[in-house]
């Protein structure tokens, strides 16, 4: 069967930047497993895995505006250490507000913090080689729940 709305679809992938480093890989662990059309993976995959099926072997590249967006400036941002109650900031670090974004840490300088409250991956253009192990039908229940049960996904 042909990847569709609501299809639970597994592939392995390995995801690179443009210059070919390594940014994250499913080698070695558990398929991945999602429900399409439901944004559970960037828009960009979602739209270039559409229509396919197992066994399918997917280059995709991905612009930024496509995968996890363009870089926000106004999520880049200088506070002063001592906001920080004087606990140890280092360049690297990463820290949680209470809106749940994940700020890391890019410079400390001056006496001034730099912080990044972007995705990591925000303006990177993205290069997916995706292998489509397996594609079926949703469940009800899987559905319902909004995720994907059995391998590649919840077990409850
Ligand atoms: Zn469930």
């Amino acid at each position: 069967m042909r990847i569709t709305k609501n299809s639970v679809v597994s592939f392995h992938y390995t995801l690179n930047d443009p210059e070919g480093n390594l940014l994250d890989s499913s080698a070695g662990r558990e398929v991945f497993s999602y429900i399409h059309g439901g944004s559970m993976i960037v828009p960009g995959l979602e739209e270039q895995l559409e229509g396919r099926i197992a066994g399918d072997s997917v280059q995709a590249v991905i612009p930024a505006e496509k995968g996890y967006g363009e870089i926000d400036p106004q999520l880049l941002q200088r506070v002063p250490l001592d906001k920080f109650g004087g606990q140890q900031v280092e360049e690297g670090m990463q820290f949680q507000t209470p809106d749940h974004r994940v700020w890391s840490v890019l410079e400390v300088k001056d006496g001034e913090v730099t912080l990044n409250g972007n995705h990591p991956l925000a303006g990177v253009t993205l290069h997916f080689n995706v292998d489509i192990t397996e594609v079926r039908d949703a469940s009800e229940e899987e559905l319902a729940h909004g995720h994907v049960h059995g391998p590649g996904g919840h077990h409850h």
